[in-house]
């Protein structure tokens, strides 16, 4: 009996044959870090995966690109020859048979990047937007929220004001200053300065930064920090504990007049599961380019909502970080920010069609094959010492 037309395999399998990366080097934006980043560091990588087919997909890592050269040459026995057609079967098998090599840390850093260049060429073989093959678009635009250092109060106002001229209609500012000093007058002063500059019909959200070094406060300061907050309508108050703090994570969220985020530190979907079933977090910020790639943040998205969690992305470390939460954002019901970095040469320089929002402060979400966008080799080519291989099949 002849096979139905459509039980036949309309692609033949599109084969991996290298895959690449290039630290990113030397206009990366100020971090905030008590060890803050120097012009020689790398903490973000571009990723390229070369395919028989003469397609490539591209993705993107949030850490030093040199953890990611080394996960690719422990990976790529295991990659070499897949179907990069199958971006969800390929990069588990890269999780589980690794597992026991530092689950979370670089290796996972790394299959972020591989994934979301998978489903980058998944959408480039058949024609598909990213968000389509994840199932469907509920949204065509996106709010992306300014995210900026906080300073002392009196900068605050030129530190927001070009980037409200560029048409922001909402701002994350964080770390610097606020919460190090044990001054609440002036993490208040700093708040005030913010909400004046940008008046009262801009979304302000405030993250002090508390995973960086040494952080010295704990959940006193959060409480009552929580309660300055809500005085200047601020949306959110981000990572305002140590990133392992789960238990006071849960009495803060209780507490807390402003809704509670966290989270862009954690990755693997497993490490999200108990902080949203004991109730963390009002908001989830997985970070796409760390967690697992679109893959694993697919699972944790519906894992947050299922929970009753919001989720706004934290993927904002290059413009492909950018360009898969965007696909991300149209995924889910209910999405309505995505992270954007002020600044970054990394976010603003390197794609052919830079990002630009319309007048109301919205980004387009692409409706075109795979992550849809394109990088412009010459501008990828400033921040990295030979962008050659990301671009020769
Ligand atoms: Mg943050």
């Amino acid at each position: 009996m002849p096979q139905h037309p459509e039980a036949r395999s309309t692609l033949p399998p599109v084969r991996i044959r290298s895959i690449v990366a290039a630290p990113l080097f030397g206009e990366s934006p100020k971090g905030g870090w008590s060890a803050e980043i120097r012009p020689e560091d790398s903490i973000h990588a571009l990723i390229a995966v070369h395919t028989d087919a003469g397609i490539t997909g591209y993705g993107s890592v949030f850490t030093d690109g040199r953890l990611v050269q080394a996960g690719l040459q422990v990976l790529e026995p295991l990659f070499r020859g897949e179907n990069a057609l199958q971006p969800e079967r390929v990069t588990e098998k890269l999780h589980q048979n690794t597992f026991w090599m530092g689950r979370g840390g670089t290796l996972t850093h790394t299959i972020s990047g591989i994934d979301i260049a998978l489903w980058d060429i998944l959408g480039k073989a058949t024609g598909l937007s990213v968000g389509t093959l994840l199932g469907g678009r509920y949204i065509d635009k996106v709010r992306p929220y300014c995210s900026l250092l906080m300073e002392m109060p009196e900068r605050m106002h030129d530190v927001v004001a070009p980037y409200k001229a560029r048409g922001f209609k909402a701002f994350k500012i964080g770390w610097g200053p606020f919460g190090r000093t044990n001054d609440p007058g002036l993490d208040r002063a700093i708040i005030a300065a913010t909400r004046e500059a940008l008046g009262k019909d801009v979304q302000l959200f405030v993250d002090p930064g508390a995973s960086d070094a040494h952080w010295p406060q704990g959940l006193k300061w959060a409480l009552r920090t929580a309660e300055m907050l809500a005085d200047y309508q601020v949306g959110w108050f981000e990572e305002a504990l140590k990133p392992d703090a789960i238990d006071d994570f849960c009495t803060l969220r209780r507490a807390s007049p402003v809704p509670i985020a966290g989270g862009e530190v954690l990755t693997r979907r497993q490490a999200f599961q108990p902080w949203l079933a004991r109730g963390a977090f009002d908001i989830v910020q997985p970070d796409v380019t760390k967690v697992g790639g679109i893959s694993e943040q697919r699972r944790i998205v519906w894992m947050a909502q299922d929970f009753g969690v919001r989720y706004v992305g934290h993927g904002w470390n290059t413009a492909l970080g950018v360009a898969a939460d965007l696909q991300m954002a149209t995924a889910f019901p209910n999405v309505d920010l995505v992270e954007f970095i002020g600044g970054s040469p990394y976010v603003d320089g390197i794609l052919r069609e830079p990002f630009a929002l319309d007048a109301d402060g919205l980004l387009d979400i692409p409706d075109r094959p795979g992550l849809g966008v394109e990088l412009d080799p010459e501008g990828v080519a400033r921040y990295t010492p030979d962008a050659r291989p990301l671009f020769a099949a």
